[in-house]
């Protein structure tokens, strides 16, 4: 069947584009979308009005719009139409892939434009790797265990994937996340990509999931859908992939959308990081003293690898743990700053023997290109550590090996540089992008110079639907004993929303010693959007959530009561031990605002539709109370009660 990707509207030779254009929103938004049943909607129009400048333009715009806008239908009928327009598609970017789901699943805002719209969207996914099956990894497993849920994984891979006389022809898509419901997290990680594995040299690659995936989504003409991670890490790993000869994990795009465009920061921060375990530099390194090499280039492979056995096992010895967090702390010595410098500058030097190496034709090409490129990025990770305060790093460590993480502490000239310098239009979109109504904090922390912005509050009449009740408790069990209450009171229909994983449990040790009667479901129990949809469905039910403060959207009666169990800080990871480092009064400037953020977005889980009603409840400790009280009431939609 073929797709019909034309432009929804004419557009004649002497006809500007966004003239037209204008015309044809006008008339969605006036007439074909009320007359399918939408309601019109000021908020969605004046927002549409606003994005048309911004892609004339080529503009980045800050379009900061309350839950009931209608925003996402907007910013796609916008990226689709000027996606056809150009010949090239738009990128969406979510903050994770739970609202990657949201945005395509069943009844979701592409399907209703499509319907109320008579259009064909050619939109694809394209996850984080996290998100597919590694064959080299699921395979080995798979002889030896008896676990029932990894051992149907393997069942469900397609033949062609072991059977290496198939033709390339017969490769069909397989591996995400997705089409394996029934796995929890625990197991999925073992069995799914991991940043040790080392994609580009193995054997299994043309017939790998995540290589077959990415061959799909690359051809999308209309949009292609990712997280803000994914995002990232297409923009960091552009150049370097183009340098091996494969191709960018993203497709060039004629316009980018960040919906959740608060998180992008953190996402960009991680997609800058640099981690090394101990065994990498050894294994590259092996490799290298078994072609044939110099003797002087030998030697010095020899002290390389002494002094990063040392390095690492001082880095060992000297971690301490942080709590709250799986990671440990690298204090800043003088004796560990010394070695990395030595370590960094005879990796310096092998580089420049490599190329020698390379001339005198002792090696081939191929090896020469993988030592290189990992050398470079070994040497760039201990440059930003080495740096006085750029760098943020520390130790993890699971069963089988330690690593060492790095990462930059500020973003802003990079992304200025590899993003924001592109001319094409750029839409951050959330319900909460401002603060205090400013956006250059947010602008500022992303390198944007130059922008538009807006603001349009909630259609909802949050006063006549929704109640908002505090709660002060100092002892976790007694909390958790009238959390039950809470739940019991409202019959399930509850989303809690925890501050971490830890509380979580905490919680969940708890709640699992008494009796229940309606359905408990926990984040991590199931792959994500499974969840979602039993909470959805299987009413009434309670969903127990770390990570759903934002995109979740569940209206009606499955929820109608959301609880906070406490006030959503930062974690206590060095990423934001940084950011505290170098503020002036680290509460006010770091957690304060994080927790506002985050807060105003878990509140906005409860009322989705003009129909919805419910009550949020509020849990916090005395000392919360008094630093926060004030700031919280600024930013509640209705008034608080005790
Ligand atoms: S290509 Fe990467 S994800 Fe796929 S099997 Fe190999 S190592 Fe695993």
């Amino acid at each position: 069947m073929t797709r019909n990707t034309s432009i929804p509207f004419t557009v004649s030779k002497d006809d500007n584009f966004f003239d037209r254009l204008g015309d044809y929103i006008g008339d969605v938004f006036y007439d074909i979308l009320p007359e399918q049943g939408f309601e019109l909607r000021d908020e969605q129009i004046y927002m549409a009005f606003q994005l048309e400048q911004a892609f004339k333009n080529k503009h980045t715009i800050f379009a900061e719009a309350g839950v009931g806008t209608g925003k996402t239908l907007v910013y796609l009928l916008y990226a689709i139409c000027y996606a056809r327009y150009k010949g090239k598609p738009a990128i969406i970017s979510c903050a994770d892939e739970t609202l990657i789901e949201q945005l395509v699943k069943k009844g979701g805002d592409i399907e209703k434009l499509e319907k109320a719209l008579g259009l064909e969207v050619d939109v694809r996914l394209a996850k984080a790797r996290e998100n597919y099956v590694c064959i080299k990894k699921l395979n080995p497993l798979a002889e030896i265990t008896a676990d029932e849920d990894i051992l149907s994984v393997h069942d469900e891979i397609p033949d062609f994937v072991f059977d290496t006389s198939a033709v390339m022809k017969s490769f069909e898509r397989y591996g995400d996340r997705k089409e394996y419901p029934w796995v929890s997290d625990e197991k999925w990680e073992k069995i799914a990509w991991d940043p040790l594995q080392q994609c580009a040299t193995c054997d299994w690659r043309h017939r790998s999931g995540q290589t077959l995936n990415r061959e799909f989504y690359r051809h999308a003409q209309d949009i292609i859908i990712c997280s803000h991670d994914f995002y990232m890490e297409h923009v960091w790993t552009k150049e370097s992939r183009k340098r091996e000869g494969q191709l960018p994990l993203l497709p060039e795009a004629s316009s980018v959308v960040f919906d959740e465009g608060h998180l992008l920061e953190v996402a960009a921060q991680k997609g800058l990081t640099y981690r090394f375990n101990f065994e990498n530099l050894t294994n590259v390194l092996t490799g290298y003293m078994g072609q044939d090499v110099r003797e002087e280039s030998l030697l010095l492979v020899e002290d390389i690898l002494a002094l990063n056995d040392e390095w690492f096992e001082l880095l060992g010895e000297t971690a301490v743990a942080v709590e709250g967090s799986d990671r440990q702390d690298i204090p800043r010595t003088d004796k560990m700053v010394d070695m990395a410098r030595r370590l960094n500058k005879m990796v310096q030097q092998l580089l420049e023997q490599l190329v020698f190496d390379a001339e005198l034709f002792t090696m081939d090409e191929y090896h020469t290109k993988i030592i290189e490129e990992y050398l470079e990025f070994f040497s760039y990770g201990l440059t930003i550590l080495l740096k006085d305060d750029q760098g943020i790093y520390w130790i993890e460590e699971n069963e089988t090996t330690t690593s060492l993480v790095v990462m930059p502490r500020l973003v802003e000239d990079v992304l200025k540089k590899e993003v924001f310098s592109r001319d094409i239009p750029f839409v951050f979109s959330s319900a909460t992008l401002a603060q205090g109504g400013d956006f250059t904090y947010l602008a500022d922390s992303l390198g944007i110079n130059s922008f538009d912005s807006f603001s349009v509050a909630s259609p909802f009449d949050y006063e006549a639907n929704m109640k908002l009740i505090g709660h002060v408790e100092q002892n976790p069990a007694l909390k958790w004993e009238k959390i039950g209450e809470q739940l019991r009171a409202n019959q399930g229909h509850t989303l809690v929303l925890f501050s971490s994983e830890k509380e979580m449990n905490q919680f969940r040790n708890w709640a699992d010693n008494q009796e229940w009667a309606f359905r408990m479901l926990y984040e991590g129990e199931y792959e994500i959007s499974a969840t979602v949809r039993k909470f959805q469905k299987e009413e009434p039910a309670v969903l127990c959530s770390h990570n759903l403060w934002e995109g979740l959207d569940v209206p009606g009666e499955a929820l109608t009561q959301v609880i906070i169990s406490s006030l959503p800080f930062p974690p206590k990871d060095p990423v934001f031990q940084a950011k505290r480092k170098h503020a002036n009064d680290p509460t006010m400037e770091v957690d304060a605002p994080y927790m506002l953020l985050r807060l105003r977005q878990g509140i906005g889980r409860l009322i989705r539709t003009t129909n919805d009603h419910g009550v949020i409840q509020l849990w916090m400790t005395e000392e919360d109370k008094a630093l926060y009280q004030k700031k919280i009431d600024d930013v509640l939609p209705v008034e608080m009660n005790w």
